[in-house]
């Protein structure tokens, strides 16, 4: 089976990406040639002789910006001849709101991510409007760098390739997979100070499971994000849950 993921991340802080290439279920797959991923610097790219890469503001303004050149080269280093399925993506607090449907979409549509990280007051403009293909931000507050958004992004897309969960079905089950938070699950011990993993679970009948699991993932998406209840698709079975939820809410 061939590679059919791989993510190159631009970064002025190669050890900080090299470290999350390192850990659990990341290296794992790494390892075992499902995924692949590199980092690149773009200060391999700076034609100044003290490898300098960032410069004053035109225009005046307080801090750094970061180049175009170094980031157009580098990203041209690892994507000499631009596909279908590559995207450009750089990080930014401009950028639309990531999503698991974002991820969905980035695993779907390409085979080849590079993430761009931007560093100091941000990056010269340029980049945005000729490199980029899409701007992606990973919430609504100001990081120091694109590295972190990097990561969160290689994460969720890498956790869809088959085989890095191990087991197939764990991403399906996943929060958001539909817009639906997760049941609430347990593991050993059975009773913990007093609170007991609900005996439905422990009685082996699995449709009963199943129904119990459906309720209590709607249950909780209602009590902690009820915004996405609207998207929400609902089956017949749903609706039924929901009054029940519903009757249940009412009696407390
Ligand atoms: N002056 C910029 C602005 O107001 O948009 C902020 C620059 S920030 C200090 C430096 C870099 O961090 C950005 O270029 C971007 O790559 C990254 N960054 C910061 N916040 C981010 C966010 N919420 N999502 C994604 N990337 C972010």
């Amino acid at each position: 089976m061939g590679i059919n993921m791989k993510i190159d991340i631009l970064s002025l802080f190669p050890e900080f990406i090299e470290a999350f290439f390192r850990q659990s279920m990341i290296k794992r797959a790494l390892d075992a040639g499902l995924i692949e991923m590199a980092v690149t610097d773009p200060r391999e790219f700076s034609h100044s002789r003290h490898h300098q890469v960032d410069d004053t503001i035109y225009g005046g303004g307080a801090g750094m910006l970061m180049q175009c050149g170094p980031l157009f080269e580098a990203c041209e280093s690892v994507l000499p001849q631009k596909g279908p399925r590559d995207r450009v993506v750089f990080l930014s607090p401009a950028g639309i709101p990531f999503t698991q449907d974002k991820a969905k979409e980035l695993y779907r549509d390409y085979n080849h991510l590079v993430l761009i990280c931007g560093h100091y007051e941000g990056v010269d403009h340029r980049v945005e409007e000729h490199l980029a293909d899409e701007l992606i931000s990973i919430g609504d507050y100001v990081l120091t760098g694109g590295e972190l958004g990097a990561m969160v992004i290689s994460d969720a897309v890498a956790r869809m390739v088959p085989g890095v969960l191990g087991d197939a079905g764990s991403a399906a089950g996943d929060s958001f997979y539909e817009p639906i938070l997760e049941y609430p699950q347990y593991t050993k011990p059975v009773d913990y100070r007093g609170w007991k993993v609900p005996e439905i679970l422990v009685s082996g009948h699995h449709a009963n499971i199943a129904r119990w699991r459906r309720k209590e993932a709607l249950r909780r998406t209602l009590k902690c994000r009820p915004d996405l209840l609207a998207k929400l698709q609902m089956t017949a079975e749903d609706k039924k849950l929901m009054a029940e939820i519903a009757g249940e809410e009412e009696e407390s």
